[in-house]
């Protein structure tokens, strides 16, 4: 089968590690017979240096008609003294609501041979983790009407059934894929939007009756991430309340460069890009860790194109060339072996099966 890939290298370290990316792709498309075309389009500074804006009618119109997209990142020191509504940043804001993406995936996941970098005491993590942060992207406190005066301000976080239903219904699908349980995470007890939204979320899931949700209160949920992570499979939860989470569980994990992140809207069309920034102080190097950006295509092939097996084969990948002592700079620690990005990204590739 084809699939369309926009690909947006972006700026800093992002070509180097979105290559690498595309060398994963080329594997799985190898192995597993499936042809992938990918087509470049421009994001962010890269874009305001060849069409004078951070996004362009010619970016939106390429990505519309894709499959899905990978992002490498945007950004850097030489877009920082433009017109604030020119940075690079702003691509980032106008390609997600170009396309309603209103859903947001955060996996925090660490690999057992990675247990170090964890904050968190062994006992606690052993064995690894696979937490799946479901995030509503374009709706509550930060979207909700505001006002500010001399003498006081006011944010709103406001919830309607639809904007309920359809996140809740993304993370009911993605449980599915995954093991079948949600912990929803709301203030029920306090706040009526969470009273709305844990009813929407209930209501959801009776087409849903092999996926098990609980709920949680987000204080609880905060206290629990690390006390007992691994009671986590996939959680569900606003947009104000996930903002904060997903940052708490993908720092369990302990290295920025190995966290991928999708965002989703109603079709298999979405953007998948590493959680980390462009890292201009590394760029040009061959130092970057291309982890993150090869879990995302993991997470691309599974929850845009519902090809598990596939995704599945890169994770186990990832995992072996760990198990077996290689790292980036990033992640290097006594005993390891020290590898480039490339390298990296070679030896992942190889080991796909
Ligand atoms: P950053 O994530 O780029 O870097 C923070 C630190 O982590 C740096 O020391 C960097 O070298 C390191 N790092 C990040 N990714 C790495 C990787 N893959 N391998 C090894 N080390 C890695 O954050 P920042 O320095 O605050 O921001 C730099 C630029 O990125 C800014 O212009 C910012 O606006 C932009 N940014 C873009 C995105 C995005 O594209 N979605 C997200 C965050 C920041």
């Amino acid at each position: 089968m084809d699939y369309k890939i926009t690909i947006l290298k972006g700026d800093g370290i992002g070509p180097e590690i979105v290559n690498e990316g595309i060398k994963i792709f080329d594997k799985i498309g190898k192995i597993y017979n499936h042809n992938f075309i990918y087509k470049r389009g421009y994001l962010g500074g890269e874009s305001i240096d060849k069409y004078g804006v951070p996004l362009s009618e010619e970016t939106i119109k390429l990505c519309k008609e894709s499959d899905s997209i990978l992002l490498g990142s945007i950004g850097g020191p030489k877009w920082d003294d433009i017109d604030p509504n020119l940075r690079p940043e702003k691509g980032l804001l106008q390609i997600r609501k170009a396309l309603n993406l209103y859903c947001n995936l955060r996996p925090a996941m660490l690999f057992e041979s990675l247990k170090d970098s964890s904050p968190l005491k062994e006992s606690i993590i052993k064995g690894g983790l696979d937490i799946m942060v479901v995030r509503e992207l374009t709706g509550g406190l930060y979207f909700g009407p505001r006002n500010r005066d001399e003498e006081k301000a006011y944010d709103t976080l406001l919830y309607s059934n639809f904007e309920v239903e359809r996140i809740a219904k993304k993370a009911y699908e993605i449980a599915k894929l995954r093991k079948n349980r949600i912990i929803n995470v709301d203030k029920r007890n306090v706040l009526d939007s969470s009273k709305l939204w844990r009813d929407v979320v209930i209501k959801v899931g009776e087409d849903y009756p092999e996926v098990k949700v609980d709920h949680m209160y987000v204080d609880n949920a905060a206290m629990q991430l690390v006390v007992n992570p691994k009671q986590f499979d996939v959680i569900l939860t606003g947009n104000l309340f996930g903002d904060i989470l997903s940052d708490e569980a993908s720092m369990l994990t302990g290295s920025i460069g190995m966290l991928p992140s999708a965002s989703l809207g109603d079709s298999k069309l979405g953007i998948y890009e590493p959680v980390h920034g462009s890292a201009p102080d590394i760029a040009g190097k061959e130092i970057a860790n291309p982890i993150a950006t090869i879990l995302s295509v993991a997470m691309m092939l599974k929850y845009s194109f519902n090809l598990v097996k596939e995704s599945e084969a890169i994770e186990a990948s990832v995992k072996k060339v760990l198990d077996q002592g290689y790292r980036t700079p990033d992640i290097y620690s006594e005993g390891t072996k020290k590898i480039s990005t490339s390298q990296m990204g070679d030896l992942i590739a190889w080991n796909i099966h």
